[in-house]
């Protein structure tokens, strides 16, 4: 890190309305990861820097709080429409920092849009409830106020979309924002930081941070940050949720996943193989909501290998800018590292590695991070490759004799984000949605990421905390409760009442 070449570009920290960045601090290295060169570099935030932003963001408070619901909802009505327009370029600034091909990269940037859309109808969301009455001449109202700094702390896979679960709803809420994107593919959250300010949001409002652990531990610790949102791995989840606690903060934490697509004998194989080729191996598997496990039921185990094992190898692996490209690199070359280290475990703990994709290459992007589509039979559940997320392009098909055992065996994981049902028995279908213990459920769905105006969130080890993100679950994580009774008495003097209010 110490020596990044200096006259590679720096994605600035954006503090206050302004990119700014400490020329003698610590920064890291941005790859392009199709190439495999160091693109930019990336200062990594001290202490000063995070209290220079939370203070920022503390400072443009009062005035934003106190900014009319309608108003605010103007400036996200701008802001989508700047975004709407540069899609193109944030799209490609993410196929060239992350590696996912752009067509992908456009639909991330659309999903987020789409959480800017229902934060364009802040003024209806945040009505309050009021009930005449409550007593003789007494009324009862409640509202939704901001809680003040908040905090948001993302992973890389969606450098764009993440971020967007969280700040629009935020900000709309009338709370200000601190980001600390990925440090590895931090771009967009700084393309973001001047559209926001573009579209009109006051200076302060949003900052970005760039940076690593220490950046975090300085968010979780500072006095002035209300609550934060987290999106990454398990342990890193955990630990954010435990620390941030006990700083007394609000804490909404996403952690990884092991999504199981559970295929049952009767399910349309044609959709079924079409289905997980494009959710195990779409994004190179670096999707929260991925579909790692198949679990095949009864008897169309074979076939829907069989079926798999052709289609694998054929998926068109390229650089994310290329046309036609269906599948890009994954994003470091110690991620990839990691993902072929989890296959060679696979094999030595009694998989059958049907397709192995370790030896794929892309005709001139040698130096790229690539890795083919790999595909395990014969998985069981005391595996590593079965119990820990991967994150790359690697299926693994478990078998089971029946509905059961299959309801078991996802019931048994310790991740519980996503899983799919595939069937045409609605018996069977309505029987899993019901008893499945996870959060988000897809019957013959692959990837059931629910749309903006519901909310996003696993259960068990995928989340720590109480509120799932966007969506109504989002209004009520960004805002607090508070209840008036209120009366206006003309000419009553009762005197001290020394027992408790009731109604009689
Ligand atoms: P990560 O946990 O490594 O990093 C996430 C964020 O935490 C980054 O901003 C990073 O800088 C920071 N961080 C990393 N190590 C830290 C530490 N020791 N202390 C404090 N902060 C630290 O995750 P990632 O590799 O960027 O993203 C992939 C992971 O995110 C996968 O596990 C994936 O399942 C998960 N994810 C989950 C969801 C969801 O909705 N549940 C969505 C997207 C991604």
């Amino acid at each position: 890190m110490g020596n990044l070449e200096t006259s590679l570009a720096v994605i600035g920290h954006w503090i206050g309305g302004g990119e700014r960045f400490d020329a003698q601090g610590r920064f890291a290295p941005v790859y392009n990861p199709a190439t495999g060169e160091v693109a930019r570099r990336v200062p990594l935030a001290s202490r000063d820097d995070v209290d220079a932003a939370v203070s920022a963001a503390a400072a443009a408070f009062p005035a934003w709080a106190a900014t009319p619901p309608l108003r605010r909802a103007r400036v996200m009505f701008k802001f989508k429409e700047l975004l709407e327009a540069r899609a193109g370029d944030l799209a490609r600034v993410i196929t060239t920092e992350h590696g996912k091909v752009f067509s992908d990269a456009l639909g991330e940037v659309q999903r987020g849009l789409e959480v800017v859309e229902f934060a364009c109808g802040i003024p209806q969301l945040l009505k309050g409830e009021f009930t005449e009455q409550v007593g003789t001449g007494i009324d009862a109202y409640s509202t939704r106020q901001p809680l003040g700094v908040c905090v948001g702390i993302t992973p890389f896979n969606f450098p764009a979309m993440v971020p967007m679960w969280m700040f629009p709803v935020a900000l709309a809420c009338g709370n200000t924002f601190v980001l600390k994107p990925s440090e590895r593919d931090p771009s967009a959250a700084t393309m973001i930081a001047r559209m926001l300010l573009e579209a009109g949001l006051p200076e302060g409002a949003f900052n970005v941070v760039h940076g690593d652990k220490e950046a975090v531990d300085a968010l979780l610790a500072h006095p002035k940050v209300a609550a934060i949102s987290f999106v990454g791995s398990t342990p890193i989840a955990r630990y954010i949720h435990e620390v941030g606690t006990l700083h007394g903060k609000r804490v909404q934490a996403l952690g990884g996943a092991k999504n199981h697509m559970v295929v049952m004998p009767d399910a349309d194989l044609d959709q079924v193989v079409d289905a997980l080729i494009g959710a195990a191996y779409g994004s190179a598997g670096e999707r929260c909501m991925a579909i790692s496990v198949a679990v095949a039921v009864g008897a169309i185990a074979e076939p829907l290998i069989e079926r798999l094992a052709e289609r694998v190898p054929k998926i068109r692996m390229a650089d994310g800018l290329d046309d036609g490209a269906e599948m890009g690199p994954l994003v470091t070359r110690a991620h990839m590292d990691k993902v072929r280290g989890y296959v060679a475990a696979g094999v030595t703990e009694g998989a059958k590695l049907v397709v192995d994709g370790r030896e794929s290459r892309v005709a001139g992007r040698e130096n790229g991070f690539f890795l083919g589509g790999c595909l395990f039979d014969g998985v069981r559940p005391e595996m590593s490759i079965y119990r820990e997320e991967i994150f790359g392009p690697v299926l693994s098909v478990v078998r089971e004799a029946d509905f059961e055992g299959a309801l078991a065996l996802v019931n048994g994981h310790a991740f519980a984000n996503g899983c799919a049902l595939f069937t045409r028995d609605g018996d069977c279908a309505r029987e899993f949605a019901q008893r499945v213990q996870v959060g988000m459920v897809g019957i013959n769905v692959p990837i059931p990421v629910p749309l903006a105006f519901h909310s996003f969130g696993g259960w068990k080890s995928s989340l720590f905390g109480d509120h799932h993100m966007h969506g109504p679950e989002g209004v009520r994580f960004y805002t607090r409760y508070k209840a008036v009774t209120a009366r206006w008495p003309t000419g009553i003097r009762a005197g001290a009442e020394f027992v408790m209010p009731t109604m009689k």
